[in-house]
């Protein structure tokens, strides 16, 4: 395998300095602390710029140019389950929660009349529809009016430090790629945190939530049912072995290759099957290099086929993205001198 990545982490093109990292982080911090936050738009924005960042911006200090359909379909990703009843058994009305203080929020409006007119079980297999299409066009303008237009006034002023507009897209500005992907992690965790309380403290949401204490994997968490779906599929394709150590076991579990914890979205090339004795022990770590090259090998020649589980079970499948999540994964991990999980109990540095 190719691991120039490992040089371009290393080597010479311009990054933001020690400084202008703890200014950025600075201005995440007022940002979330300052801003009003009438709906959880902003941050699913905050989100999306940071996932986006990793698929598609470099290790230096360069702008990023995304464009505003790019962004509206994170949006529909990142509600779509959302859209969904929360089931609890008190509920009385519909049961999708409200994501903002007035009337439901347009997006999730927009989202449901999508699904309620089509049988697409996922954004995914939706993709290559026309219906899909304008949904994405409602989704963009929404975005485009509010949560982009928005974002950058925090307490009472403007702080533009991320991005500029322009008429269709957004450039993020000079060195913000570079933190948003070094700070992905901490970004992702505080969005979904508040995220998480801002639907709880909403009154309307109150009958909705009941008793039930599984907010948070609802929101962002694939369903047990599909990861369930997810392994029987998996099984045939890959046959009932440990990705990472081979024992022949029916007993397998979904592990994420690139850990949830680090990256917290799910897609299907992601996926791989772990006894439970490696699943347990791998837990939040990345993988050593000799795995890492076989999850590339085997995710690459099985491309077509894991897209097509990912269409039958609704997950997001792209090989392109999910490599280039985990260039970015073990770049950062290199990088800051991780050590990497090989089986249990031996962990070692990369090489
Ligand atoms: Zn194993």
């Amino acid at each position: 395998m190719d691991y120039s990545w490992e040089c371009e982490v290393l080597g010479m093109s311009k990054i933001p300095s020690a400084e202008e990292q703890l200014d950025f982080l600075t201005k995440v911090q007022r940002l979330f602390n300052e801003s009003d936050f009438s709906s959880t738009y902003k941050y699913a924005l905050l989100i999306s710029l940071a996932d986006l960042a990793i698929e598609l911006g470099k290790d230096d200090d360069s702008e990023l140019e995304l464009t505003n359909r790019q962004i509206a379909e994170r949006f529909i990703e990142l509600y779509w389950q959302q859209s969904s009843p929360y089931k609890t058994s008190k509920a009385n009305d519909s049961g999708v929660l409200y994501q903002n203080h007035g009337t439901q929020a347009a997006i999730i409006k927009a989202i449901q009349a999508f699904r309620d007119e089509n049988s697409f079980n996922s954004p995914n297999a939706a993709k290559h529809s026309k219906e899909y299409k304008k949904l994405v066009t409602a989704v963009a303008s929404t975005v485009a009016k509010q949560p982009i237009n928005y974002l950058q006034n925090v307490g009472g002023g403007a702080l533009p430090f991320l991005y500029e507009r322009n008429t269709s897209s957004i450039t993020l500005k000079i060195g913000v790629a570079y933190c948003l992907r070094r700070f992905q992690p901490l970004v992702q965790q505080l969005a979904r945190s508040r995220w998480t309380d801002y639907i709880k403290k909403n009154a309307k949401n109150m009958p909705i939530l009941g008793e039930k204490d599984d907010l948070s994997s609802f929101l962002f968490e694939t369903s047990r049912k599909t990861l369930a779906l997810v392994c029987k599929e998996l099984k045939v394709l890959y046959g009932c072995k440990c990705f990472y150590c081979n024992k022949a076991t029916t007993e397998l579990e979904v592990d994420h290759f690139i850990p949830f914890s680090l990256y917290p979205r799910d897609l299907m090339h992601n996926f791989v099957l772990a006894c439970p004795s490696c699943n347990r022990s791998k837990s939040d770590s990345l993988a050593a290099k000799v795995h890492l090259d076989k999850w590339i090998e085997l995710t690459t020649k099985n491309s077509d086929a894991i897209v097509r589980i990912g269409e039958q079970v609704g997950v997001s499948a792209n090989l392109e993205t999910s490599l280039a999540i985990s260039k970015w994964g073990y770049g950062t991990a290199i990088d800051s001198e991780a050590t990497f999980w090989i089986t249990p109990l031996i962990h070692k540095t990369f090489v």
